[in-house]
């Protein structure tokens, strides 16, 4: 946990199609909610292409791929999925979108927002860039009370979030000990049946090899990294 005086007990995690969360940072999810932290997640897209099936057309495609995110979000204790349903592969960072974010940051009034690392190098791809972009610009316009002033009616404030984790990073500064948690991680990416292929061991093994090599530097059986920031 971080240091603080604060509670930093409501989390929003923001990520561009269904099994980013899991792919990035469900170790510390699991890990936050078993300690009473309140988890919310925010699909951008349902990620209707992510299918090289041309017989899976793109509506059944995110029916399906919002219920295994809804599945996995609920092995690991998330209490909220919430999904914006822009389309899959062709997220852009729009003022439309970060009046979107912007709104339900305001709304939810997260403590941290996990989202993905939009300037690691070679980021190929334009979702993940787009998402993380977004998120960042939205945690800024949220707390400012000139940016979408509109929003600003009863009860609704300004809202400061007050640390933020970058995943997928190339600039990792902090490490979250996962070591208890390895296993309900790698079963709740498994719920995404649809993406994760047929080798569910060989996967598994991946992110094990990989939950230990971000581990070693800190001198953590299993860790997941971020680049964190205070604001
Ligand atoms: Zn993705």
């Amino acid at each position: 946990m971080p240091e603080t005086t604060e509670s930093l007990d409501r989390v929003m995690v923001i990520a561009a199609h269904p099994d980013d969360p899991e792919f990035g940072c469900a170790g510390t999810v699991v890990k936050w909610a078993g300690a009473g932290r309140q988890i919310t997640y925010v699909l951008l897209t349902s990620g209707d292409k992510g299918s090289h099936d041309p017989d899976l057309r793109p509506g059944r495609l995110a029916a399906l791929r919002e219920g295994e995110q809804r599945a996995a979000a609920a092995d690991l204790g998330v209490r909220q999925v919430i999904f914006l349903r822009h389309p899959d592969g062709i997220l852009e960072n729009t003022l439309e979108l970060r009046r979107q974010l912007a709104a339900l940051i305001r709304e939810h009034r997260p403590h941290i927002v996990l989202t993905i690392d939009p300037w690691r190098h070679y980021q190929l791809h334009p979702d993940h860039r787009a998402a993380g972009q977004a998120a960042l610009d939205a945690v800024y316009a949220a707390r400012e009370w000139y940016i979408f002033p509109e929003q600003l009616v009863e009860g609704i404030d300004p809202w400061r979030v007050r640390e933020v984790y970058l995943f997928w990073t190339d600039n990792a500064d902090y490490w979250e000990d996962i070591t208890p948690c390895l296993e309900t991680r790698i079963a709740a990416l498994m719920r995404h049946a649809s993406q994760v292929g047929l080798d569910q061991g060989k996967l598994a093994e991946r992110i094990r090899q990989r939950a230990r090599e971000a581990g070693d530097g800190p001198g953590y059986a299993a860790a997941e990294a971020f680049k964190r920031f205070q604001l």
